[in-house]
């Protein structure tokens, strides 16, 4: 059995991600996905893409898709962008904390992105994105380039085969240098899964903040402008559907337009809170949090309330 690994394309369908002289992120990501796992497919890998053309699945959706495809490895494909036009440029890999493979691999992603050309902005923690929290297996997160750098464009433009192969080149290396040190016993796919399972372990214990100074990891958002956690169906509100209840979530506001919205929850996703977006019959919705009784949903509420916020608990998708 090949070492399966999803290759996600980000955004896509009616979430473009970001825009830049009416250059589409959703469009960028899904070239780069496909060539790199292209590469990877002819390399031996099990290559499962969360999306192949333009449609839309959240990061949630896309999670889920992962989970349940058993893959070893998720590596998401975005672009990075800045307030203004060429603010900043380099690739960025983003990951949920700092600790086992993803961490190795992050590193050796950006790394051999350098190589290409790129300037290497530093391997980032980001536990609030869906695609690297709800993730059962390593995950990263690469954000090749900003989209809104004429640099950066120039870059993935005329070295595309290039930044798919070095995209490429640092998840493969990565994966056999873990399976490496058990090689010698002739079993590499048995080294590579107990890698992977000592991984998962690790996880658990999780690094602790010291290790990450140690590392030069950096915690928080440096100059990410993304749209994560976006659903598009929601159910009804609590007392119309709880039959298929996973949860809650609290509704801080419903807007007519996604830019709004998305505006709106990475305000809260800036203070902290685990927000998203969700499509409800042409409004958008912004939720947060998810909780598994009504009595934690009841006190994440009472604090937004308290934070001067008009809240409502509603049943999870
Ligand atoms: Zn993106």
């Amino acid at each position: 059995m090949a070492v399966k690994i999803v290759i996600d394309a980000g955004h896509g369908g009616y979430d473009a991600g970001a825009t830049y002289n009416g250059r589409r992120e959703k469009d960028d990501t899904l070239a780069l996905a496909l060539a790199v796992g292209e590469i990877l497919e002819a390399q031996g890998y099990d290559v499962i893409y969360t999306r192949t053309d333009d449609v839309y699945d959240s990061p949630v959706q896309k999670a889920r898709i992962g989970n349940e495809s058993g893959a070893d490895f998720f590596v998401s494909i975005h672009r990075n962008s800045s307030p203004s036009p060429n603010q900043y440029n380099g690739v960025q890999t983003l990951i949920y904390n700092n600790a086992g493979l993803k961490a190795v691999m992050a590193e050796n992603v950006n790394k051999e992105l350098e190589q290409v050309g790129y300037r290497n902005i530093n391997v980032v923690e980001r536990p609030d994105l869906a695609v690297l929290r709800r993730t059962k297996m390593p995950a990263i997160l690469v954000e090749a380039g900003f989209i809104n750098s004429d640099e950066d464009n120039n870059l993935f433009d005329t070295k595309f085969s290039e930044t798919a192969e070095a995209i490429a080149r640092g998840i493969d290396e990565t994966i056999r240098d873990a399976g490496y040190a058990v090689s010698q016993t002739g079993n590499r796919e048995g080294a590579v899964k107990t890698a992977i399972q000592n991984e998962k372990r690790g996880t658990a214990t999780s690094a602790s903040a010291d290790e990450n100074q140690k590392n030069k990891v950096y915690t928080g958002t440096q100059v990410v402008n993304e749209y994560y956690g976006i659903s598009r169906t929601v159910p009804a509100f609590a007392e119309e559907e709880p039959q298929t209840s996973m949860g809650y979530q609290i509704l801080v506001g419903i807007y007519r337009t996604f830019g709004t919205a998305s505006y709106q929850a990475n305000r809260f996703i800036n203070a902290g809170y685990d927000a998203m977006v969700y499509e409800d019959d042409g409004l958008y919705q912004v939720r947060v949090g998810d909780y598994e009784t009504i009595e934690d949903a009841i006190i994440a509420q009472r604090e937004l309330r308290d934070r001067g916020y008009d809240t409502l608990i509603v049943h999870k998708a």
